[in-house]
């Protein structure tokens, strides 16, 4: 099977009368290397069940269907949506049971939506004005997630991966970890797409973990790092005064939590921020 290269690239677009958008972030790998090297990363074995964010043409689902037991592709384009299981139909015929698409939007996609057996692997060129809401969301919702090998803008993948003290460690960076571990898995420049970026690109590798042991849910952790970081510059006993109550209230759980109220936020790690949750005043 041959994968898309530029020219069949600017033909299906052509047929398909396609206008790339940026709202919907549609930049199309055009190079065949860069879609194995993605497929090589995520470490598939045969029995991944893959789900793709936006397969846009094609390009990534070619190359992922001999690596999986399947693919379920979510693209939130009904064009492009009607058009893959055609391009793989004609492409690659004797993989083509493997694809189910989906024509829906990735930030809202439920487990339910999800025809075939729950997904094991998320890899995908994601769309770059979503990429994080996308990943936390895919994470939060399919449980049953364990990897994930995305593409996404440099700084993003910075961000995701960043460790307590790093310059870019934020809300992103927090919120992964407590989903997976998270690393940078090699650079990619701008002349693999059409039509070209105006950013660099970086691959990012997740593996599922334990979330941190804490009796705070999920949704009270992250509280407490959407506060640290709405004031990034503040101190912790500052920006977590309205998540407190007040600067005492703050300083009282900090201390509690044995983390020092005159750090910032982005010197703390997910159980840092899972412990301060534990902590938080009862309101009045
Ligand atoms: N995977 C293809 C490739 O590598 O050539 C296309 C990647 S392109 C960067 C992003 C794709 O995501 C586009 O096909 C776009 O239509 C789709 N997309 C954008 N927003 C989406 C969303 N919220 N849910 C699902 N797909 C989306």
């Amino acid at each position: 099977m041959s994968l898309l290269g530029p020219v069949e690239i600017r033909s299906l677009a052509e047929k398909l009368d396609l206008r790339p958008t940026k709202k919907l972030g549609q930049n199309f790998v055009i190079d065949g290397g860069t879609v194995r090297r993605i497929v090589r990363t995520a470490g598939l074995d045969p029995s991944d069940v893959v789900i793709e964010v936006g397969p846009g043409l094609g390009s990534l689902t070619l190359a992922l269907l001999p690596e999986a037991a399947r693919v379920v592709a979510v693209e939130i384009d009904p064009v492009l949506a009607g058009q893959l299981p055609e391009t793989v139909a004609a492409r690659a015929p004797e993989l083509a049971g493997r694809l189910d698409v989906v024509n829906a939007d990735a930030l809202r996609v439920a487990a339910a939506d999800l025809p075939g057996p729950p997904p094991t692997a998320l890899v995908a060129n994601l769309p770059y004005n979503v990429a994080v809401p996308v990943v936390l969301h895919l994470l939060a919702t399919l449980p049953g997630l364990r990897k994930g090998l995305v593409m996404v803008q440099a700084e993003v993948a910075d961000r995701l991966a960043a460790r307590p003290g790093s310059r870019v460690y934020g809300v992103p960076s927090v919120k992964a970890a407590w989903y997976a571990e998270v690393r940078r898995a090699g650079p990619v420049g701008r002349s693999v797409f059409w039509p070209v970026p105006n950013v660099d690109s970086g691959l990012v590798a997740l593996a599922r973990r334990e979330p941190p042991a804490t009796t705070a849910s999920r949704q009270e952790v992250f509280a407490v790092v959407d506060a640290a970081f709405a004031q990034r510059r503040k101190t912790l006993r500052a920006a977590l005064a309205g998540w407190a109550g007040s600067p005492a209230a703050a300083e009282r759980a900090l201390r509690a939590a044995e983390v020092d109220p005159a750090n910032r936020g982005e010197r703390l790690t997910v159980e840092d921020f899972a412990r301060v949750a534990e902590h938080r005043p009862l309101a009045e």
